[in-house]
């Protein structure tokens, strides 16, 4: 979840918490490890609990949604990149559209047939 959805849920409980209140926290959290930061693009900040599996993100771009992938998702990625370049991967974030931004809106025609995929 975002930094604002973290704001949004505390204030509920605590309406004097502001965001900046609630990064400080979460930087302290991400330095002692229980929670773990992702960059989503420039401006955005994930946030999320530290777990055991490694997994990785995909964020749509039409609504800002973000899925996890399994680390055995990405097959032969990880040993490809520890070959050539010699690069040990630890997490990838993966930009472009989510299936249910992909289906054609109600009405519409589908921009591509689906036979030629
Ligand atoms: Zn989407
Ligand atoms: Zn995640």
């Amino acid at each position: 979840m975002s930094a604002e959805d973290i704001c949004a849920r505390v204030q509920e409980s605590f309406p004097y918490i502001n965001i900046s209140t609630v990064y400080r926290t979460l930087e302290l959290l991400v330095d002692l490890h229980l929670v773990r930061e992702t960059r989503l693009g420039p401006t955005r900040r994930f946030f999320e609990v530290e777990e055991e599996v490694p997994h990785h993100h995909l964020v749509c771009d039409a609504c800002g949604g973000v899925t996890h992938i399994h680390d055995l998702d990405l097959g032969t990625l990880d040993g490809t990149l520890r070959q050539d370049p010699g690069f040990a991967l630890r997490e990838v974030t993966v930009f472009g559209v989510c299936e249910a931004c992909q289906a054609p809106k109600e009405g519409a025609e589908p921009c591509t047939s689906p036979t030629d995929s």
